[in-house]
């Protein structure tokens, strides 16, 4: 299935509430849902805000799942795995499930501040802008595990964009887990994310309800 490359800010208006996918627009006035625009997409959607709707269990485990799902920016197929190996690992799955998302790399570059979105860090991975480990890494989805180093590759550095990024790097906007030093463009994974690293409004049991129908 290919990846989603759509308008961004329907999806959130889908799911009815931001989903900051878009890095520094979702902070500004440009924001649709600063704008009263926040409605559903569609013909209709203007007018579904109205409308006093009975929701279904099934349909708020399908919108939290997808919600998360536009989050971290991963395909279905690909977030089923996720939560099967939630379900293999000890603890709750829906935590695990949002522990192994957080521990991407792309989401990794983006906590660190090397990226305004997901969606831009993805794209800084993909194009071997980073070494995990001493060693050229560009897949996102790769899983970062305590004690990884992730760096900005050598050759990167000089670049421009590069350059100012690191003006605005800020070490102590840093989850607890990571450890940046912004002179350095490095970072060390201290230890795995916890559910409370989590800062999106999210119900992951609502995502374990909707795998276990
Ligand atoms: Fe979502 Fe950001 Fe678009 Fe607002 S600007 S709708 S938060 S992607």
């Amino acid at each position: 299935m290919a990846r989603y490359t759509g308008p961004v800010c329907k999806l959130c208006r889908r799911e009815g509430e931001k989903l900051f996918l878009k890095g520094e627009r979702c902070f500004s006035s440009k924001c649709p849902f600063e704008k009263d625009r926040g409605y559903p997409p569609g013909e209709h959607g203007r007018m579904a805000r109205f409308r006093r709707r009975r929701v279904s269990d099934y349909y708020r485990q399908l919108r939290e799942k997808q919600k998360v799902r536009r989050i971290y920016g991963v395909l279905e197929r690909q977030f089923r795995r996720y939560f099967r190996e939630a379900e293999r690992r000890p603890g709750m799955t829906g935590e695990n499930l949002l522990i192994l998302l957080e521990s991407r790399l792309d989401n990794v570059v983006f906590r660190l501040g090397f990226a305004d979105s997901r969606a831009q860090a993805r794209q800084l991975v993909q194009h071997g802008h980073f070494v995990v480990n001493g060693r050229r890494t560009n897949i996102p989805s790769y899983i970062v595990r305590p004690q990884d180093t992730i760096a900005v590759r050598e050759g990167s550095r000089k670049r421009k964009y590069f350059k100012e990024r690191a003006k605005l790097l800020d070490e102590s906007k840093v989850p607890d887990w990571l450890s940046l030093n912004a002179d350095a463009l490095s970072a060390r994974v201290l230890k795995a994310p916890a559910r409370e690293n989590v800062d999106m409004n999210i119900d992951e049991l609502l995502i374990v309800e909707y795998y276990s129908r």
